[in-house]
This record gives structure tokens, sequence and C-alpha cells, in this order.
């Protein structure tokens, strides 16, 4: 009877020891996973908050190439205009799914220079004219120039934004952005934000803007996954998320650089009160 009662208390000791370790674990796992939630919703909320600040906002978007100028072709034959407009289309979509107003310099498989007798390169001279003629009257918040790279390396890989912060300041914090989010939402790169780089597009629009390089195309891997509307879908949402982060912080309306004079019709652009525009249209250009 003693050894058997003897023996039970042990037991019991232990009972209670481990139900006091498994209530400890439980109280540590509800505050870890409350701080998780906290964290969680914290984050969700400042997400919305950036989503709301892209409201009435004016975005132009400007893919690459196009008609009779392809831009980079990949060994596969994917073609650098097809694969920019793909990602651009599916950009503007977000973006008026959040309320931003949205100015495509093209919607289809031509250059704006369609009209425009001799040869490729005074096509491209007119085709580059009309694209910042055709943002800059759109009084645009902000532009993103979206294009593929090709190098005589195909090792070289990963998408990389460029910038120009001679004429707007913010452009390079638009770029440290955009190149965050590129590393987190599609994995694939290491590439660093990059002022090298003479865009006449950036050295021409009258508001902040970057010129994004989504990757590749000499880069047989990265190339064929360009061509995939789920990596698209990828790139358009970094560069998406990007967008409504930089709207979000932005302290006031983006102004130019000391350097350069004062560009009116870019501040006079951001100045609040544009209002919210839901379902605003693409541009019928
Ligand atoms: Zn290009």
């Amino acid at each position: 009877m003693g050894g058997g009662s003897g023996a039970g208390r042990p037991r019991a000791r232990v009972g209670l020891g481990a139900t006091r370790a498994l209530a400890g674990f439980c109280v540590a796992a509800l505050l870890v996973t409350g701080g998780w939630w906290a964290q969680q919703r914290a984050r969700a909320k400042a997400w919305a908050a950036a989503v709301y600040s892209l409201r009435g906002r004016v975005v132009a978007v400007d893919p690459g190439h196009g008609g009779i100028d392809p831009g980079a072709i990949a060994a596969s034959g994917t073609n650098e205009d097809t694969v920019v407009l793909a990602v651009s289309l599916r950009v503007a979509a977000m973006l008026q799914q959040a309320g931003a107003i949205v100015v495509l310099t093209r919607t289809g498989d031509s250059d704006l220079a369609a009209q425009t007798e001799g040869g490729p390169t005074a096509r491209k001279r007119v085709d580059l004219r009309s694209r910042v003629a055709l943002i800059n009257a759109s009084a645009a918040d902000v532009v993103v120039s979206i294009h593929a790279n090709h190098f005589s390396n195909p090792a070289e890989h990963g998408a990389q934004t460029f910038y120009n912060a001679q004429r707007f300041r913010e452009s390079k914090e638009l770029a440290t952005v955009m190149q965050e989010q590129f590393q987190r939402v599609t994995g694939e790169t290491r590439r660093v934000i990059s002022e090298h780089i003479d865009h006449y597009v950036l050295n021409h629009a009258d508001m902040p803007g970057v010129t994004v390089e989504i990757g590749f195309l000499s880069n047989p891997r990265e190339a064929r996954m360009l061509a995939e509307p789920g990596y698209q879908e990828r790139i358009a949402f970094a560069i998406y998320r990007a967008l409504a982060l930089w709207f979000a912080r932005l302290p006031q309306a983006p102004s130019p650089a000391p350097s350069t004079p004062a560009v009116p019709g870019a501040t006079a652009a951001l100045a609040p009160g544009g209002g919210a525009v839901p379902g605003a249209v693409a541009n019928p250009y």
C-alpha cells in the first residue's frame, strides 16, 4: 500500500509540473500569436491606407517600344514590346481598381509615330517625343516606363529600377521602393537601383518617374518567366505595390530638384483635392 501511494506522489508531482509547463507554454503561445495578429493587423491597415492613397492620382504607364520597334528579342522569340505591354496592362488594371487614373502611352502593338515618314531613327525620335508630349499633357503625378533588358552575358538576370534624380528628388525614393518590391514580390533579383540611364522619357517628363527593366530577355530562364502570365502578374503587382507605398509616404507634392527650374504643371497636378475617381478608364490614346 505504502509503496503504492509513495509511487503515486511523484507521478502526481510530475503531472502538476507538466501541467504548469503546459500552461506556461499556452500563455507564451497566446502572447506570441497575439503579437503576430497585432502585427498582421497593423500591416493590413498600413496597406489599406497605401492603396487608398492611389485614389484620384494620375499615373502614366509607358510600355516601351511597339509597332516597327520590337525592342529586345529573346532567343526563344519573345519580344520586349509584347512582354512590357502585357505587364503594363496588368499594372493599369490594378491601379484603376484602386481608383487611380491611368494614362497608357500605348494599348496595342503600335508606336506613336505610325504616320511619320522616314527611317527607323526618325520614327523612334518622333515616337519618344510623342510619348513625352502625351505624358506631360496628362499632368500625371508620376510616370513609370516599362522595359525589358538584354545583355551579351546570358547569366545576367533580375529586374532593376532606374531613375533621374536631377529632374525630381522623389524619383530616387520611388526607385528605392520599387526595387524593394521587385526583390520581395518576385524573389528573383538582387540588383540595386541605378542612375546610369539616359532615357528620353525620364529626361523630359514633367513629373517624378522611373524606368523599370523587368528582367533580361537574354537570360533563357528569365525570358521564359517573363512570357508567363503568372510571372507578369507578380511583376505588375510589385510595380503597383511600390506606387501605392510611395504615394502613401509622399510628404508633400513632388518638387523639382534644386538644380532644375520649377515645372508648374507637375506641382499643380499633385495639388490635393483632386478627389476620388473610382473606376477611371484607361486613356484612349
Ligand atoms: Zn526597352
